[in-house]
């Protein structure tokens, strides 16, 4: 399913400043909370849906990179096989005490709806892709082994030889303390996660030999990273998930996939457009010549006409990269420059020599190519 715009989902417009991605934030986390609308599965989804918008467009970073590249460029492209809608209600709860500073008790204390004890949360890894351009042009399929945390085999991740607990004396087993507060809006609460049993609300009776109660251990994995056509050097994807395991059976955080761009000897990129710099004979320019140009993957034969201008550009349709948000693919755009030899031999200079006051070898202002700033702007605008 195609993800709606985060805009959209919003309701602001692109240049929507911090203050109002909030407010409407907060508007929708009101309507669609769980708490006001029990099983109520398109409220619900309509409450990730806004959680997940706003974890990017209030993140400076997310944002920039959603505007640059969408969903892709913040792990939720649908094509790619990630998890994109990786929020789940803990992830969004726990947001909350920035959205609601904590002046909403009811949510902010988890509502109804949520257990009262924390579940652990794996950290994230990141790990670099280093990518060829024919892989970046034609999506590629990565096994990668990762060193990571991984939930232990001895007790299957509990971190619990027997599996008997005692619940936590200092917290009663609900895994936070709670304050009330008197304030002039009336009482309000705050709760802290209790520090003895770290929110979990129970203590390990004995604890696991291998792992000693922690539940992990470092580990390998052999993972498979699906890296979509037409990614660029400094993206990020994000397999939800596949990043660390939790101490003790929680939620495994996500992998993040920086993306390298390995240089091509031959070609440059420019966004979704690849540049070739062809390097022709005065001779091949004057008199034009069949020559062969470097693409991704293959060749391709390009003629160069009779006059042809040192600067011109050939434009190549269709043989750049993908574009990773669209079906657009870019063009191979070849730079012509016309080699000036600096040694010749008696018998060339002279032949040159009688060309050099030939009226058709001067430069013609009405046939020169055009100049470099003209040229990018007609190529990449
Ligand atoms: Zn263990
Ligand atoms: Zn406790």
């Amino acid at each position: 399913m195609a993800k709606r715009d985060y805009y959209e989902i919003l309701g602001v417009n692109k240049n929507a400043g911090d203050d109002e991605i909030k407010k409407a934030y907060r508007k929708l986390a009101i309507k669609y909370h769980p708490d006001k609308n029990p099983d109520d599965k398109a409220a619900e989804e309509k409450f990730k849906e806004a959680a997940e918008a706003y974890e990017v467009l209030s993140n400076a970073e997310k944002r920039q990179r959603y505007n640059q590249y969408g969903h892709a460029g913040v792990g939720g492209n649908a094509s790619g096989g990630y998890g994109g809608g990786g929020m789940n209600m803990d992830d969004i709860f726990s947001n909350f005490g920035d959205i609601f500073g904590g002046a909403f008790g009811g949510f902010s204390s988890g509502g109804g709806s949520r257990g009262g004890r924390r579940v652990n949360r794996g950290s994230n890894l990141r790990i670099k892709v280093k990518l060829t351009l024919s892989e970046i042009a034609n999506g590629v399929e990565k096994k990668l082994k990762v060193n990571k945390q991984v939930n232990c085999h001895t007790c299957n991740g509990s971190g619990s030889k027997s599996g008997q607990y005692d619940t936590c004396r200092v917290c009663n087993g609900t895994g936070v303390h709670i304050r009330v507060q008197q304030t002039i809006l009336g009482a309000m609460q705050t709760q802290t996660t209790c520090s003895s049993c770290h929110g979990e609300g129970r203590l390990i009776k004995d604890k696991c030999n291998t792992c000693h109660g922690d539940g992990i251990v470092r580990g390998e994995e052999v993972i498979t990273i699906n890296i979509p056509a037409g990614v660029a050097d400094g993206m990020q994807l994000s397999m939800s998930g596949k990043g660390n395991a939790a101490p003790r059976g929680g939620v495994n955080g996500d992998l993040l996939i920086l993306v390298e761009e390995e240089e091509h000897p031959e070609l440059k990129r420019e966004g979704s457009h690849l540049i070739y710099n062809l390097h022709i004979s005065i001779p091949d320019a004057i008199l034009g010549k069949q020559v062969e140009v470097p693409t991704i993957d293959t060749k391709a034969k390009i003629k160069i006409e009779p006059g042809t201008q040192s600067g011109k550009v050939l434009r190549l349709k269709g043989k750049g990269l993908p574009d990773v948000n669209s079906y657009v693919r870019g063009d191979l755009l070849v730079e012509i420059n016309v080699f000036t030899p600096s040694q010749l031999s008696a018998d060339e200079k002279k032949l040159i020599e009688q060309l050099q006051e030939s009226k058709n070898f001067q430069p013609n202002p009405n046939k020169r190519e055009k100049g470099f700033f003209d040229r990018m702007k007609e190529y990449f605008e």
